[in-house]
């Protein structure tokens, strides 16, 4: 990790501690050269495991993407978008495993997407329960009904 101020390759480590439950450590560092100090946050990789048994890095830019897919033309906003992908990481890492198949990061979305919006809820449930028929969609839909009735401020 280089100086942020003047790209010095040393640096020493002046406090750590984990945040995020353990999930991350942020290391406080000071700079052999310029001896300014900076922050950098050390992260345990989570890997996404796509159907073709390929893996990469888990991305919130990704989830960030797909969500902005399903709600185009929706009255969403950008910060809502990104809330809900702070909250879909927070999610998958709290599995606490190393890897997560990716139709799993797809179906933590659909929970805080249905608050969020329901017809780009329905088009993101749409691929990831694979509905396969109108019935499928009905079916849903009618879900989505019940739960305004009981709960009708949201
Ligand atoms: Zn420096």
């Amino acid at each position: 990790m280089r100086c942020p101020f003047c790209r010095n390759t040393d640096s020493r480590v002046v406090d750590s501690r984990e945040v995020e439950d353990g999930q991350a450590i942020r290391r406080r560092r000071s700079c052999s050269a310029c001896s300014r100090r900076f922050t950098t946050v050390e992260q345990g990789v989570l890997a996404v495991v796509k159907r073709s048994g390929v893996t990469e890095p888990f991305s919130r830019d990704k989830v960030v993407r797909g969500v902005q897919r399903a709600c185009q033309g929706r009255p969403v906003d950008d910060d809502d978008v990104q809330q809900l992908a702070h909250r879909v990481e927070e999610t998958v890492r709290a599995a606490g495993v190393a890897e997560i198949p990716a139709h799993e990061v797809g179906l933590a979305i659909l929970g805080p997407l249905r608050e969020l919006d329901e017809v780009a809820y329905l088009r993101f449930a749409s691929v990831y329960r694979a509905f396969s028929s109108v019935e499928d969609f009905e079916k849903e839909i009618a879900e989505l009904r019940k739960a305004t009735e009981r709960d009708p401020a949201g």
